[in-house]
């Protein structure tokens, strides 16, 4: 038998990362001092007491049962209050707060709530991927708002053409971001907010990134500006505020019709998260002041350990107010590809073209800060050594 897979398979854009990826892996396979920074993915373990919260919870037999649907009440509460402290906007928790099993889940599943055949969802680009596969599979169509560096990595809402504005549902955006480490203030989301109203599109801002931030800088949320809970919603994560990438935890929160269908979604494909999960959660939130200086502090070590270094070397890279992640631009005569080719060829450091990202991602690579301080000295010194 011949097997077919659906056409929404066959429409994801092509994944960009296979000759890196095949690099990495003949790299790995003959026993080279490889450097790692090409995956989002913390190297430091989750904190210890958010561990034996978990351990404690799982010992209930209670917890072994199927979650709730809409989430733990008690996780909601504990949501609901650090975003009162932290953004001092007001939640209330069993209508505008649905924990998600990790955001990705839930970014990859709301076009499922507002895209019909044929609609569009305005996309950043480069972007996060499943903003574009999660609207594929709805059978929606991704339409890219470049993020320009003269644009200070913002979409430029006014060249998106009234054509496309009438068949859009939805439109993502993420700040602080990923790839390009971009922040934005609340004016912008002000205007993102006055731009939605009028056009009737539901905004999904991706906040995986709020609490990773440099230098004092807090970024906002998108709920704190006026008008934003009309018409959308935001996504939180844990997986990197916390460590916990593998635990798969997540909320969404915001508008409580958006909410609802989100969990009308959800409720007819998974079964919630593990409830000693959402367990460890409650013990994340409530430590979060605890947990997060030491966390952010090493991240600000190793961005200025690699990029004070890379910089003395001629390669003008920003330092990023927030995220873990540093978008450089290529030099002259490589393009994203050739150059993270011969980062790993020759210095045996893994980063990730930018173009894997989206097409406005050519011309930049991205370094992720997810090993430690003294191994991204020794990346750097390689790497200055290959560009002379
Ligand atoms: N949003 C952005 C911008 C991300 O970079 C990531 C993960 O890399 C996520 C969301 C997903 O995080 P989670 O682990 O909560 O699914």
């Amino acid at each position: 038998m011949k097997i077919e897979v659906a056409n929404r398979l066959k429409k994801l854009p092509p994944y960009l990362f296979v000759e890196i990826d095949k690099a990495k892996r003949k790299a790995l396979a003959e026993k080279r001092d490889v450097i790692d920074l090409g995956i989002g993915d913390p190297d430091i373990p989750t904190p210890k007491h958010i561990l034996k919260s978990l351990h404690k919870a799982s010992l209930n037999p209670k917890t072994h049962k199927y979650a709730l649907d809409a989430g733990l009440p008690a996780l909601k509460q504990e949501i609901a209050k650090w975003y009162k402290k932290r953004f001092n906007v007001k939640l209330d928790p069993d209508k505008e707060i649905l924990p998600l099993i990790g955001s990705k889940e839930g970014i990859a599943h709301i076009p499922l709530g507002f895209i019909n055949k044929g609609n569009y969802t305005l996309v950043p680009d480069p972007c996060y991927p499943p903003y574009k596969t999660g609207t594929i599979f709805a059978g929606g169509i991704p339409i890219i708002m470049p993020l320009l560096k003269e644009n200070d990595f913002l979409p430029d809402l006014k060249d998106i053409k009234k054509s496309v504005l009438k068949r859009t549902n939805l439109m993502f955006l993420n700040y602080p971001n990923n790839p390009t480490s971009a922040v934005c203030t609340k004016s912008f989301f002000k205007e993102a907010i006055k731009f939605a109203e009028k056009n009737n599109i539901i905004i999904c801002h991706d906040a995986a990134y709020t609490e990773l931030c440099f230098d004092g800088y807090k970024p906002p949320s998108f709920l704190e500006v006026h008008g934003a809970k009309q018409i959308g919603i935001e996504f939180h994560s844990f997986s990197k505020t916390f460590n916990m990438t593998g635990w798969r935890l997540g909320f969404a929160c915001g508008n409580s019709e958006i909410i609802k269908a989100l969990a009308k979604v959800k409720s007819n494909i998974d079964s919630g998260v593990f409830t000693a999960i959402q367990h460890a959660g409650v013990e994340a939130m409530k430590s979060i002041s605890k947990t997060l200086p030491g966390i952010i502090a090493i991240y600000q070590k190793r961005r200025n350990v690699l990029i004070d270094s890379l910089n003395s070397a001629g390669w003008e890279i920003k330092k990023p107010k927030a995220t873990f992640y540093v978008w450089a631009p290529v030099m002259k005569g490589y393009n994203s590809a050739s150059l993270a080719k011969i980062i790993l060829e020759k210095a045996d450091v893994v980063v990730t073209p930018g173009n894997g990202f989206g097409s406005t991602g050519e011309g930049y690579i991205r370094m992720a800060l997810t090993v430690d301080h003294s191994r991204l000295k020794e990346a750097a010194k390689r790497i200055k050594h290959i560009l002379g």
